[in-house]
């Protein structure tokens, strides 16, 4: 058993003092247990682990390279950006090549150490050649769900274009997402009422909003889809963070990295889907300038949304933790800070810098 004192208990309905006790579950919240190992947490923050919905790599791989250790320097990586739980996300390349990421990714929900791997988010085949944004048109496909049905247990949610859809396959095993899509705000409706209550990297390789075409930004808005945005200020300006906070109830917004091999290694030159990708700072490029995915981490995504929307802490974590833990359908298990549920921890200090992760109970960062 172990026991988490001096910290700031982010609970569901407060910030409050007391002891975390734990072994793989949360055992109980109140006095410390006597004989328990004792973590300081010296005043921090505690929290639930966050989990991120949309993410392709860090640390210099990334979901689709071709070996399952880099799928293990993922997870192993992720605790130290507060992640204690994720989708890898497989990019728009060759059918062939995405069935051996998901099969990898099957695998890799049986790793025993690092972030835990919920299943797969699947970023196209079946979107939109417009609006492809960082995605290889060469591999985009008409949509046939059955070209999946081999991994409808390991995924969890699909970004597709809706335009492209006739929906006969509805319902299916797993969360569609409206994304890469040229969808008006008609077609983004009907797809919500259908069933694809959920908005990938709202803004981003989508129809924006014109007042007279609302696109699917206005759709989003407009209903109560829910929406991931990447708060890295490169991808979604201050403003726009700050119209998103003001117009969605809190319970509607995902904060998601959709974060490159090149998160966690500075400037330079990366990949991306077979593609280059230039970093300078927060900013990811291909060649042409299309801005690929971006190099934040989970806690930089936190801070930044908090500071630019003066969303308060406990708040913004429930960005990273409950609302995605409902939308992958395991809040029962994860994704607060309640007995009973995993203990998948971390501890960070005012300024969002991570101190200490643990998963399932186990020390990881
Ligand atoms: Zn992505």
């Amino acid at each position: 058993m172990k026991t988490i004192i001096n910290g700031r208990l982010i609970l569901p309905e407060k910030i409050c003092a007391g002891a975390l006790n734990f072994d793989e579950k949360i055992i109980s919240i109140g006095e410390p247990v006597s004989g328990a190992e004792v973590i300081d947490a010296e005043n921090n923050f505690v929290s639930a682990g966050f989990i991120n919905i949309h993410i392709h790599g860090a640390a210099g791989v990334d979901t689709m390279d071709e070996d399952i250790g880099a799928l293990k320097k993922l997870a192993e990586f992720l605790p130290s950006t507060g992640v204690t739980s994720f989708l890898p996300t497989t990019m728009t390349m060759p059918l062939e090549k995405i069935y051996r990421a998901l099969e990898r990714i099957r695998l890799g929900k049986n790793f025993t150490s690092g972030a835990k791997i919920l299943g797969a988010h699947v970023e196209g085949p079946f979107i939109s050649k417009k609006f492809k944004g960082a995605q290889a048109e060469e591999n985009i496909l008409s949509a046939n769900f059955e070209l999946f049905r081999n991994f409808f247990d390991v995924i969890k949610i699909m970004t597709v274009a809706p335009e492209v859809l006739n929906f006969s396959h509805l319902p299916l095993p797993f969360s569609l997402s409206i994304g890469h899509s040229a969808a008006t705000y008609e077609e983004a409706m009907t797809a919500i009422e259908r069933g694809a209550n959920h908005i990938t990297h709202l803004f981003n390789a989508q129809t924006g909003f014109h007042h007279r075409k609302p696109g699917i930004v206005g759709a989003a808005l407009d209903s109560s889809a829910i929406v991931e945005l990447i708060a890295d200020n490169v991808h979604v300006h201050p403003a726009a963070q700050r119209l998103v906070a003001k117009i969605k109830p809190r319970n509607e917004i995902i904060l998601i990295t959709d974060s490159l091999r090149a998160c966690g290694l500075g400037d330079g030159v990366s990949e991306l889907g077979g593609q280059k990708v230039f970093v300078k700072g927060n900013l990811a490029t291909l060649e042409d300038g299309t801005i690929a995915g971006s190099v934040a981490t989970m806690n930089d995504v936190l801070k930044i949304f908090c500071a630019n929307t003066s969303t308060d802490i406990a708040a913004g974590v429930e960005m990273v933790t409950k609302n995605p833990a409902v939308e992958l359908g395991i809040f029962d298990k994860t994704g607060s800070l309640e007995v009973g549920k995993s203990a998948d921890i971390t501890i960070f200090d005012d300024d969002l810098n991570i101190k200490k992760t643990f998963v399932n109970g186990q020390r990881n960062f």
